[in-house]
């Protein structure tokens, strides 16, 4: 069995090696989980991995510190989850993430375009990061997402959005086609999309913070889900969890859903010891920053490569030499300013 080693696109079936093991990817369809996936997959945190769990930018999970080992039964667990694809190709592709408040009729939508894809042999050789998005205008919330090809359901019809541009509306029969076309390097001929939907604030849900989460958490979250008699627990790409119901009682589980909550204005990666290319520990100074306070958002970056934020933070911290180099409105690819001891925070 090989492993990647370089790139940012682990999965399932592909795992990465880092410095607390090897990083076991799950894509959840339609960025949904059962009570019973979720349970699932903190057990499997448990048993085959370190018992912590990263939620990503694209609404997936990832378990960490898995053995090698440890993989094959993880995987098993998985597929007997229904969480796991038929291929390490199949599952490359499959990178469509919905947004958390589509309605039932987008999520259709989103299965409908998950199954083209992987029907579809012109997408075999789409690169590992093309993203794909299906969202409703009913509550529009990732529109602002990164994504090459983006569908959004309205009433009149779907808009196609690719590489940034709406390119029309599409009949709710033909959207799917226009977006494996467009993906394939085809130029499908739509009637304009008047009026473009705009992306909303969402409200707050249940944040994990660094979106890390433990075993007990998600299975926590859960058993709140099954008190609650909801069916899906909805993953969003700003790492927060959402049900239909009430979510204040997971705050005893360390989670956040105070919007106001300070911890909330700081992304941080992993870093030191989880990730081999960080030589300072991102959280726990991020937690040491919360506690302090600050006006605006702070990113603290084990390495240039600034894997937890894409967009400018206030406050850029990236790691050194053991050191942070200070960069102000900014990214951890902007220059340095000039550098501190971790102490010195
Ligand atoms: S940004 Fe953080 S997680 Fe990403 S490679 Fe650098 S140290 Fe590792």
């Amino acid at each position: 069995m090989t492993f990647a080693v370089k790139g940012w696109c682990p999965g399932a079936l592909r795992p990465m090696q880092s410095g607390d093991g090897l990083i076991v990817r799950v894509r959840p369809w339609n960025s949904t989980l059962s009570p019973v996936q979720a349970r699932g997959i903190a057990e499997g945190a448990r048993r085959h991995g370190n018992g912590l769990i990263d939620l990503t930018q694209r609404a997936n999970l990832q378990l960490r510190g898995v053995t090698p080992e440890a993989l094959v039964p993880l995987q098993e667990m998985l597929d007997r989850l229904g969480l796991l694809d038929r291929d390490p190709a199949a599952e490359a592709i499959r990178n469509v993430m919905v947004g958390p408040f589509a309605g039932p009729a987008a999520r259709t939508l989103a299965a409908d375009l998950t199954e083209a894809i992987l029907a579809d042999p012109r997408l075999r050789g789409l690169p590992a990061k093309f993203g794909w998005l299906v969202d409703d205008a009913a509550c529009p919330t990732i529109l602002d997402r990164r994504g090459d090809v983006m569908l959004c359901l309205l009433k009149q019809g779907v808009a196609v959005r690719a590489h940034g541009a709406w390119l029309g509306l599409a009949d709710r029969s033909q959207a799917v086609a226009a977006a494996v076309d467009v993906a394939a390097g085809q130029h499908p001929r739509l009637p304009p999309l008047v009026a473009p939907p705009a992306c909303r604030r969402p409200p707050p849900g249940m944040t994990a913070p660094f979106g890390r989460l433990s075993a007990d958490q998600l299975s926590g979250v859960a058993d709140l889900a099954d008190r609650a008699g909801v069916r899906e627990i909805r993953i969003a790409p700003w790492r927060s969890l959402y049900i239909d119901g009430p979510m204040a009682e997971t705050t005893a589980l360390g989670l956040v859903v105070d919007p106001n909550d300070p911890i909330l204005g700081i992304d941080a990666c992993p870093g030191a010891p989880a990730c081999c290319s960080s030589t300072v520990d991102t959280r726990r100074d991020a937690r040491r920053l919360a506690d302090r306070g600050f006006d605006g958002t702070i990113h603290l970056s084990g390495c240039a490569k600034g894997c937890a934020r894409s967009a400018a933070a206030d406050l850029v911290l990236v790691g050194i030499d053991g050191r942070y180099g200070v960069i102000r409105n900014g990214t951890p690819h902007d220059p340095v300013l000039y550098t501190m001891a971790p102490e010195e925070l």
